[in-house]
C-alpha cells in the first residue's frame, strides 16, 4: 500500500491556544450544495427541510471571494464542504479555478462522497488547482453501498474513477476514509487498505460518532468513539470557532459545518462583512461563552461532540488567558 496511513496534516498548524484571537479566519468553509445525490444513514442532509436546500448563488460566491481581501490575513485553506455534495453545483469547476485564480487560500480543499467523480470532471478539478479532496467511502460492494446510502453504484466503476483521479492528480492530494461502521470484520477493513490503498495519499478508517448536535442517527447516544486511535475526552472549548468561518449556501455564516440546524448563527453574509463578523460580537460572545464554561444546555455547541471526537486542538489550559485577551 503506497498510502500513509491516518488522517493527512492540517494545514499551517499553528499554537492556537497562544495565537488567539487570531485577526482573521485560519479557514474559510463554504457550502457550494445543500443538495447531496446519496441519502447516508448517519447524515442530517435527507432529514433536512427541503425548501431548506439549494446551490450556493453567484452573488453570494462573488462576496465571499471580495470578502476575503477584506480580511486582515489570507486563510490557508478554502474548503468546499458543507451538509450537501459540494460537486453537484453546476459551477464548483468555476468555484474552485476563482478561488485559485483570486488566490483567496493557499490550499483549496473539498469534501465530497466521490459518486460523481468521472475522467472529465476529474481533469477539470485539478486543473482548476484543487489540492486536497477527502473522499468519503460508504461501503465495498454495491449492495452494502445501497443499504447505508439508498443510492445504488457500480462499486467497480466507483474505484474505478478514483483511480483515474489518482493516475491524474498532478497537485491533487487524495485523502480516502470510511467510517468504521462500515468496515467491523478484519477482513473488510483489510479488503477496504486493498482496494484504495494505492490510488490514495492518505487513507483511515475513522471512527464514526455523533458529531451533529441533537441529531442522533443510531437510535440512542453512543458513547464517546476512539478517533484515529487516540482516547476522546470531552474539552471544555471548541477549538473550530477559533479558527473557522462557515458560510452556508443561503449565505448565513456559522462557526462550523456539523452546526447542520444551523442554531450557530453568528452573522450573514448578505448583511455583513466577513471581516466584520469575524470580529463581531456574535462570535466573541461564543468565545468567551467557551472560555468561561457557560455553554449553555439548550445550545446546540452543548450537544456537539465533532470538537472533541476529531483531531482538533485542546486549548482549555488557555481558557483564562485567552479571555483577558478577548
Ligand atoms: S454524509 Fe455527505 S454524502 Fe452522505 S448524505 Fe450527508 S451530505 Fe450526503
Ligand atoms: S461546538 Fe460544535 S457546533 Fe459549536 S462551534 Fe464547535 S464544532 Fe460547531
Amino acid at each position: 500500500m503506497n498510502a500513509k496511513l491516518g488522517i493527512p496534516v492540517s494545514e499551517g498548524k499553528i499554537n492556537l491556544g497562544e495565537a488567539v484571537p487570531l485577526p482573521a479566519p485560519f479557514l474559510i468553509w463554504m457550502e457550494p450544495s445543500r443538495f447531496c445525490n446519496i441519502k447516508c444513514k448517519f447524515c442530517p442532509n435527507p432529514k433536512m427541510d427541503n425548501s431548506t436546500k439549494s446551490f450556493m448563488p453567484d452573488k453570494i460566491f462573488e462576496r465571499i471571494l471580495s470578502d476575503i481581501k477584506g480580511l486582515a490575513a489570507t486563510p490557508k485553506v478554502v474548503r468546499f464542504c458543507g451538509v450537501g455534495e459540494s460537486l453537484m453545483h453546476p459551477k464548483i469547476v468555476d468555484m474552485i479555478k476563482a478561488v485559485h485564480d483570486n488566490k483567496a487560500a493557499e490550499n483549496i480543499l473539498m469534501y465530497t462522497n466521490g459518486t460523481l467523480l468521472k475522467p472529465e470532471l476529474n481533469r477539470k478539478i485539478v486543473d482548476a488547482g484543487l489540492t486536497k479532496i477527502y473522499i468519503s467511502v460508504n461501503a465495498l460492494n454495491d449492495d452494502d453501498y445501497f443499504d447505508i446510502t439508498g443510492v445504488r453504484i457500480n462499486f467497480e466503476n466507483y474505484v474505478n474513477n478514483i483511480r483515474d483521479l489518482y493516475e491524474n492528480r498532478k497537485q491533487l492530494k487524495i485523502y480516502v476514509k470510511i467510517n468504521h461502521l462500515a468496515v467491523p470484520t478484519k477482513e473488510q477493513q483489510q479488503l477496504f487498505y486493498d482496494t484504495f490503498g494505492d490510488i490514495s495519499d492518505n487513507i483511515n478508517i475513522e471512527g464514526i460518532s455523533h458529531i451533529f448536535p441533537e441529531f442522533y442517527s443510531f437510535g440512542e447516544r453512543r458513547g464517546m468513539v476512539r478517533y484515529h486511535n487516540d482516547e476522546s475526552k470531552k474539552y471544555q472549548i471548541c477549538a473550530t470557532c477559533f479558527k473557522t468561518l462557515n458560510i452556508n449556501c443561503d449565505g448565513t455564516v456559522s462557526p462550523c459545518t456539523v452546526d447542520w440546524a444551523h442554531k450557530v448563527i453568528v452573522g450573514d453574509i448578505k448583511e455583513e462583512s466577513l471581516n466584520d463578523i469575524w470580529n463581531g460580537e456574535k462570535l466573541r460572545q461564543l468565545h468567551k461563552r467557551f472560555c468561561l464554561g457557560t455553554i449553555g444546555k439548550d445550545e446546540a455547541c452543548y450537544d456537539c461532540e465533532d470538537y472533541f471526537v476529531s483531531d482538533h486542538e485542546n486549548i482549555d489550559a488557555y481558557a483564562e488567558e485567552i479571555l483577558r485577551r478577548l
